[in-house]
């Protein structure tokens, strides 16, 4: 039985969604995390798309997004 009701301000910041991946622990979502969580979004396509979604991301040509230096790449790619 759940007593405590649902907390509004936590779940208005993806807290209790599942937003920012197995973060199930309550706790504020790191940068990293964040970031990691809107590109896998933006661009992840499971069926039609080639790869893992971190090769996606990675092969992401949208130089003019503000999130495109802080995708996630391998260390490869990254230089
Ligand atoms: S860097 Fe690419 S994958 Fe990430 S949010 Fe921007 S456009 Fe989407």
């Amino acid at each position: 039985m759940n007593i405590h009701p649902p907390n509004p301000i936590g779940a208005a910041r993806g807290r209790e969604s599942g937003q920012f991946g197995s973060n199930t622990n309550h706790r504020k979502p790191s940068m990293r995390g964040a970031i990691n969580a809107k590109c896998r979004e933006c661009i992840y396509d499971p069926v039609g798309g080639t790869g893992t979604w971190r090769a996606q991301v990675e092969a992401c040509t949208v130089h003019d997004c503000s999130l495109y230096p802080l995708r996630p790449v391998s260390r490869c790619e990254r230089g």
